[in-house]
């Protein structure tokens, strides 16, 4: 007879490894009922013994207790997003770069199916599996552990070999079949239903009890190595994901290694020939280079990876009726022209509008008001319309004329639909513009610009009430804002104290925002998310910025001359420099965290370990301020080690530092030492 313990521990090996049989493998030993026997026997025993049920139990898959609510994961790395391909042509012109950047180097190149679900990080520690984060912004994502460990897929332990720790990446989905099972049982049950596999996937891990989680048939395919600390892994992509597979990973077996470009296309070919009989829904194919030194060595650019693209499968199209021409006004002041639609439903979702760029565009392709037109939607962007179905054209209609559209009677001339200001077109531009600089439009896109969530994340002030502050007069400038009193948000109408003091808090929390977010949320023309990203870590500081010269800005790669001359013409505008030194004034950071990246990282290439436990900083956040300066945080003392961070309660780590010389470092030397660097 086994002791309990021996044979919990021996339920659970078996079951882990039909688990592996079944789930990941597809070959499972024994039938359904049998492994359901087994398991019964675990939870048997381990009722029996509750002192003996550990996390990574088998029988922890189904049905832990509702979760409070997510708590926030820093990613290490951040997840990028990846650039987009749309032709042949695209695909050409990303190889062509790689193999410019690699000076002519041949490279491999991976071929995945671009999955359409949800990406996760998956961290292992000491062999198991302790968190696992959706991605969130690619910085912090949300804490949904407890809801992957139902995944079958998963392992919730990994073998001895594996590195100590690391963070392994994936796509959680939602088979077709899944899908459609999950649907039929909401229509009986009177539920609404899933739009898609991928709102599906996303809405079952993100419930807050995993035992609704645990009922959605998710599966998962693993597609990269986030990080492994301490151990030499292969320099190719191809073969660390084989590497994983063995440590009992899910990889999508249609992946695919090749040599040459002509390979790669005719692996998306295939791919999206063969899309509609895939088990799950797949919108590309991703193309990576191979080798993980080319990869470092072409680095990123912006928040996208520069050694890999995803190649889009052409969108969902369907036709619809165009009733008008509408023309709304952004916040750089543009005239964007767009489709009113009779409402259609494309690929689960009910399109009303879609973009049509601009008068160029719209002449080029020939819409017309009236028309029957080709829409299209693809991923998550906005509709557009593709093209007019000619043989339904009335013989009644005419071109678009930008100028005839918003030609103003009263004035006798083309205005803003918004100021009756005039419009221009500057050389070299597609785009209208209305040229009166105050006009109230133009301010209250770029108030809400401003206040949304990828720049300053003021909560409370949306849509709605930006356009109340700036038709109110409250809210000449963006400055403004951070002068304003509750009194002052008392006098709007429908606003209780309460909603006013919260917003008055959020705004003076959205002064410590990174600066990246501030330069975007300036709305300086053609300045995005990524070139604002850019200008931070080039410049770490506001005024650093609005110094540059025109000649010096152009220097930096990815910014070209009409971004240059944007920024520059931005900072000569004495009103704008006004604004940013009422901003400073309030308290507004314009300094960035990290050292301008043209200046060698401090900290570059010293490795640190951090031991015991710190009183100012958790450990977490000790690694992250010597990752943020260019050191290396690692987890066990080795050879390369130069530092040991000692804190309170330190064990044999310290004393194996100290066998090998190592210098120590108390908590107050450490924290004087990021201070100067
Ligand atoms: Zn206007």
């Amino acid at each position: 007879m086994f002791s309990p313990r021996t044979e919990i521990e021996n339920l659970r090996r078996e079951i882990n490894r039909h688990n592996q049989l079944y789930y990941v493998q597809d070959n499972p030993e024994i039938s359904d009922s049998e492994y359901d026997a087994l398991l019964r026997r675990l939870k048997e025993l381990e009722e029996a013994h509750p002192e003996l049920v550990t996390a990574d139990s088998p029988t922890q898959r189904v049905g832990a207790e509702p979760l409070k609510a997510f708590g926030i994961v820093n990613h290490p790395y951040p997840l990028l997003s990846l650039a987009n391909a749309f032709s042949d042509t695209e695909l050409e012109a990303w190889y062509l770069r790689v193999k410019k950047l690699l000076g002519n180097a041949a490279f491999q190149i991976d071929c995945e199916p671009k999955m359409d679900g949800l990406a996760v990080a998956l961290t292992y520690r000491n062999g198991k599996f302790t968190t696992g984060a959706t991605r969130g912004d690619g910085f912090q994502g949300e804490n949904i552990t407890r809801n992957l460990r139902t995944i079958h897929s998963i392992p919730l332990n990994t073998e001895e070999d594996a590195p100590p720790v690391f963070e392994i990446r994936g796509e959680v989905y939602l088979p077709k079949e899944g899908f459609a099972k999950l649907n039929r049982e909401r229509a009986d049950k009177g539920l609404s239903l899933f739009a898609n596999p991928r709102n599906a996937a996303a809405g079952s891990l993100r419930q807050l009890d995993p035992s609704v989680t645990a009922e959605r048939p998710l599966d998962i395919f693993i597609y990269a190595l986030g990080y492994a600390e301490d151990s030499l892994l292969p320099d190719s992509h191809w073969q660390i994901l084989e590497y994983f597979s063995r440590l009992g990973f899910k990889i999508n077996p249609r992946n695919r290694l090749v040599n040459t470009l002509e390979e790669a296309k005719e692996y998306y070919r295939e791919m999206a020939e063969n899309r509609d009989s895939l088990p799950y829904e797949a919108d590309g194919v991703v193309f990576k280079v191979d080798s993980v030194s080319l990869q470092q060595k072409l680095g990123d650019a912006g928040r996208e990876p520069r050694w890999a693209i995803a190649y889009k499968f052409p969108a969902e199209q369907v036709t619809t009726l165009l009733r008008k021409i509408g023309i709304s006004v952004g916040r750089t002041g543009t005239l964007n022209p767009y489709a009113i639609l009779e409402p259609v439903n494309v690929g689960g979702v009910v399109v009303k509008q879609a973009s049509l760029h601009n008068e160029d565009d719209i002449l080029r392709k020939d819409i017309r008001e009236g028309d029957t037109v080709v829409i299209q939607r693809a991923g998550e962007v906005i509709p557009e319309v593709v093209a007019p179905v000619l043989a339904k054209r009335s013989p009644e209609s005419k071109p678009f004329s930008m100028e005839e559209t918003l030609f103003n009677p009263k004035l006798s001339r083309p205005a803003c639909p918004v100021c009756g200001g005039e419009i221009y077109r500057p050389a070299g531009e597609a785009m209208h513009y209305c040229a009166n600089v105050s006009c109230p439009a133009q301010f209250e896109r770029q108030l809400e610009h401003f206040v949304s969530r990828g720049t300053m994340d003021i909560r409370g002030i949306g849509e709605s009430l930006s356009v109340i502050l700036a038709q109110e007069g409250l809210v000449k400038n963006v400055s403004d804002l951070y002068y304003l009193t509750a009194a002052d948000l008392l006098k709007l109408p429908r606003m209780g104290e309460k909603s006013a003091d919260n917003i008055i808090k959020a705004i003076a929390d959205s002064k410590s925002r990174p600066l990246d977010r501030v330069i975007f949320g300036l709305g300086i023309r053609h300045v995005g998310n990524e070139t604002a990203a850019l200008l931070s870590s080039r410049y770490g500081d506001i005024w650093a910025l609005a110094g540059a010269g025109l000649d010096e800005l152009q220097t930096i790669p990815d910014i070209g001359a009409k971004i240059a001359s944007s920024i520059k013409a931005y900072f000569s505008e004495e009103k704008n420099i006004a604004v940013i030194r009422r901003l400073e004034t309030a308290g507004v950071k314009l300094a960035s965290d990290q050292k301008p990246s043209y200046k060698p990282l401090p900290l570059s290439g010293v490795e640190f370990v951090v031991t015991g436990k710190l009183d100012s900083l958790s450990r977490e956040e000790a690694q992250q301020k010597i990752r943020s300066l260019g050191g290396t945080a690692k987890d066990n003392v080795t050879k390369a080690t130069r530092y040991l961070v000692v804190g309170a309660d330190a064990g044999s780590k310290l004393a194996k530092a100290r066998s090998m010389g190592v210098k120590e470092l108390s908590e107050q030397e450490f924290i004087n030492m990021l201070e100067q660097s």
